[in-house]
């Protein structure tokens, strides 16, 4: 290439991806303005991974006067020299290193300033066919992530389109630098876009799908990047597209528990997207018993995570709700547990009461979940500290009352709905309730008249005057049934 070589520059042109994403021309790290390297034609090198970077603006040599580094000025003795790699001017001394560099389609050395030159070697060398070099590209980058003043060069110059190709190698120290380097520009949110566009999800689930016993180090940090990706609602589309249920559904049966714990946060932001719950129900890799199971942990951080999942799993299709309590029942019934103890974390139980009021709702398990049922009613009856837990306990019960063969049990608890729900200040706590009662009074008519005589009757009508609609929501029907104004016949 010449001095005047084609510089096709355009680095602010931002680039619109699949999922809507953009990713930015110019990205702030560390108060830091920086242009993330682009690549001719696919931006994936997970599947190019001989990609080559569009070349930096060359910048011409009547624009400075001195060195870019040093500052020293030019003159006839003090000549100008180009860095290949980021196309700016220096003096002979800051721009004295020579070395090949593919990723600009130049296989001779050439010059690379003193800025560039570190990150520019490891660049280099990630193409090489020989582990050593490999290694030391892998090893170099790492590191670089974590270093201040290299992380903006490993963004510009190609380092983590490096270390995404590297990610294929099978080899046990390559995995957990790459793991590590991916994971550290994951913690960066500026740089989200560009690590989803170059394929960093892809490389992170071949690496996770390849770690053997002991790469603990390795399974954390890149499980640990998944959980990023996952828990951003714009990235987690083009995540799950890369494959990232598969490694964090394996991961949710792993022994580690740190490990295990992380891929179980993974999947509790996953389940917010719904199309993946048929998915993770029915998967062959049993993830739905080991997460039941993981409900009656010991540790009620695990247990509050598995839980929320299966709540979140439990508002889709009958289907799914049914397989919950089938797997529940032949795993060993641990939502009984989870649901009987007393945590020390209230979220845990309200995470437990979502997912059987959610459950509650299936038609085919009102046998399978009496005990949950009743469980759920003495809770109630306790008077539950948090108005979150209130709100799904009286859903549970209002739930579980639309089915007729509920209602002689459910009998038991409208004095506590009465007491607990319909004069709660919570407005939805006061719906449920009535949800409750209106479904008793539909099979029950004459018992559970008498039982609201006795327990404040009252309550009911105030209740029912206050939900707005509701009056004239069963007005429409008897005004059409029997009209206020008739003619004479
Ligand atoms: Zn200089
Ligand atoms: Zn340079």
């Amino acid at each position: 290439m010449d001095e005047t070589g084609n510089r096709t520059g355009g680095r602010r042109v931002s680039r619109q991806m699949s999922h809507g994403l953009v990713v930015p021309a110019i990205v702030r790290v560390d108060g830091q303005d920086l242009h993330p390297a682009r690549v001719e034609g696919t931006s994936d090198v997970f599947r190019a991974p001989m990609f080559e970077l569009v070349k930096s603006r060359w910048v011409p040599d009547e624009e400075v006067n001195a060195c870019a580094l040093c500052g020293a000025k030019f003159n006839q003795l003090r000549r100008r020299h180009h860095c290949r790699q980021c196309g700016l001017i220096f003096c002979a001394k800051c721009c004295k290193e020579k070395i090949p560099l593919p990723q600009l389609a130049c296989e001779e050395p050439e010059r690379v300033c003193e800025q560039c030159r570190p990150v520019a070697e490891f660049v280099t060398k990630c193409r090489s066919p020989h582990l050593p070099f490999q290694l030391e590209s892998a090893k170099g980058l790492a590191h670089a992530t974590k270093d201040p003043k290299k992380v903006g060069k490993v963004v510009e110059l190609g380092g983590v389109q490096a270390l995404i190709t590297l990610s294929i190698i099978d080899n046990v120290q390559i995995r957990r630098h790459v793991t590590a380097g991916l994971h550290a520009l994951s913690t960066r949110p500026a740089l989200h876009t560009m690590l989803a566009e170059a394929g960093a999800v892809k490389a992170v689930c071949r690496i996770l799908t390849g770690v053997k016993n002991g790469e603990d180090e390795t399974l954390c940090d890149g499980i640990s990047a998944l959980l990023i990706f996952c828990k951003s609602p714009e990235l987690r589309g083009k995540a799950l597209d890369d494959g990232a249920l598969g490694p964090v559904l394996e991961l949710c049966t792993h022994p580690s528990q740190a490990a295990a714990l992380l891929a179980l946060s993974t999947l509790a932001h996953i389940v917010d997207n719904p199309g993946t719950h048929d998915t993770i129900v029915s998967s062959p890799k049993r993830a739905l018993p080991r997460i039941l199971a993981l409900t009656a942990s010991d540790d009620e951080q695990m247990q509050e995570v598995a839980l929320k999942i299966l709540a979140h799993l439990s508002t889709g299709n009958d289907e799914n709700k049914h397989r919950i309590v089938q797997e529940d029942f032949t795993s060993g019934r641990s939502l009984h547990k989870a649901l009987n103890r007393k945590p020390k974390s209230e979220q845990v139980l309200c995470n437990a009461a979502c997912l059987v009021a959610n459950l509650a709702t299936g038609p085919d398990d009102q046998g399978g979940l009496q005990e949950l049922m009743v469980l759920s009613g003495d809770l109630l009856t306790k008077g539950p500290a948090s108005s979150e837990l209130l709100c799904h306990l009286t859903r549970a019960l209002a739930n579980f009352a639309r089915f007729r063969q509920n209602s002689n049990r459910l009998m038991l608890y409208l004095p506590t709905v009465v007491n607990n729900c319909l004069r709660s200040a919570i407005p939805t706590v006061r719906t449920h309730g009535l949800r409750f009662l209106l479904s008793l009074l539909t099979v029950m008519p004459a018992q559970t008249t008498e039982l609201l005589l006795k327990n404040g009757a009252e309550e009911v009508f105030k209740a029912l005057g206050v939900i707005p609609g509701l009056m004239e929501a069963v007005m429409m029907p008897l005004l059409a049934e029997a009209p206020e104004k008739v003619k004479p016949l």
